[in-house]
């Protein structure tokens, strides 16, 4: 029940209507027992500085920031904790007085995300990564922290791409511009926005015939959840691992940032899952039953 004793957390960005912030962050307060609501904002960089500056004298705890306004919060922290510095992005701002904290919970849910539902060891893998934007350059970020084998990052756009090696050179991870080349073991990451359009049904990958063993294939693109990429994978043998976990596991960190306390993981899922099937956004033809994690 809101009431003159609730808080507010917010996420700001623009366009927002894609978010499944708000349902995950909700339920999760109400399942705490915690006097907090949060609310979508939409909000455009040039005004980002007024909002982070009004938003504590209402009483908020702190909020959420997705595109446009992640590099541009940057500038607007009092303190970074890592890695948001390194990544060059803040994605949750905690209001301590009149001190703004920037985190950045990407990479960390990634891996968190891939412990959970792989389990394998990353140390001395070799990892293909697909993209060159802000969710690569953070799970790009988690695999180094993780001591893989090497990075071979492939995008469209190929100074995007040198960009990103070279915000890598102070790890101990080789890391360089490449082309679609399959290994064993290989870690393959697909963190472009390709796939994510509901009935579009686009790859950035055409998946061989045969695939080396060992492969593991992993889209950060949570809707629709099964994408063609991870389809495909799957329908070669390959083990696959979807975007949603790292949502869900952003999403959780996020929450321990703000309240202190950690969220039923299991709730966050359920509510997303079922945000994601109201939405109908599987994509054409997709086996319902080869779900990720096969
Ligand atoms: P971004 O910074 O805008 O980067 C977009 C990336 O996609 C760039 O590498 C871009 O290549 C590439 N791309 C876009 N359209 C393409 C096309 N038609 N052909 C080839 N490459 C194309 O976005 P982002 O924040 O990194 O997000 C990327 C994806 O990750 C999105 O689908 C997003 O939903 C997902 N994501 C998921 C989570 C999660 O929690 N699961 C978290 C963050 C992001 P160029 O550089 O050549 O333009």
């Amino acid at each position: 029940m809101i009431g003159p004793g609730t808080r507010t957390v917010w996420v700001l960005g623009s366009p927002l209507g894609h978010t499944l912030s708000p349902v995950m962050h909700n339920a999760a307060y109400r399942a705490m027992g915690l006097d907090l609501v949060y609310l979508p904002a939409r909000v455009e960089s040039g005004d980002l500085r007024a909002v982070l500056e009004g938003l504590p004298r209402l009483g908020a705890v702190g909020c959420n920031l997705t595109l446009p306004l992640k590099q541009a919060a940057l500038a607007l922290m009092t303190r970074l904790e890592p890695p948001a510095a390194e990544l060059g992005a803040v994605n949750t701002v905690r209001f301590e007085g009149r001190s703004r904290v920037g985190f950045n919970t990407d990479a960390q849910g990634w891996l968190r995300s891939w412990d959970e539902e792989v389990g394998q060891s990353l140390e001395g893998r070799p990892v293909l990564l697909l993209g060159a934007g802000g969710a690569a350059r953070a799970v790009a970020w988690a695999l180094a922290s993780r001591r893989v084998a090497r990075i071979q990052v492939v995008n469209r756009d190929s100074e995007r791409a040198r960009r990103l090696v070279a915000s890598l050179a102070r790890t101990e991870v080789p890391c360089r511009v490449g082309a679609v080349e399959f290994e064993p073991d290989m870690v393959v990451v697909q963190a472009t926005s390709v796939g994510m359009v509901p009935g579009d049904d686009a790859t950035c990958l055409e998946w061989p015939e045969e695939v080396p063993p060992g492969v593991v294939a992993c889209d950060l693109v949570y809707r629709p959840r099964q994408t063609r990429f991870l389809r495909e994978a799957c329908q070669r043998g390959v083990r696959t691992l979807g975007g949603l976990g790292m949502l869900v596991h952003q999403a959780a960190l996020a929450i321990e940032v703000f309240t202190g306390q950690s969220p039923c993981l299991a709730l966050l899922r359920r509510v997303a899952e079922e945000a994601l099937s109201s939405d109908r956004c599987t994509a054409p033809g997709v086996d319902p039953g080869c779900a990720d994690g096969c």
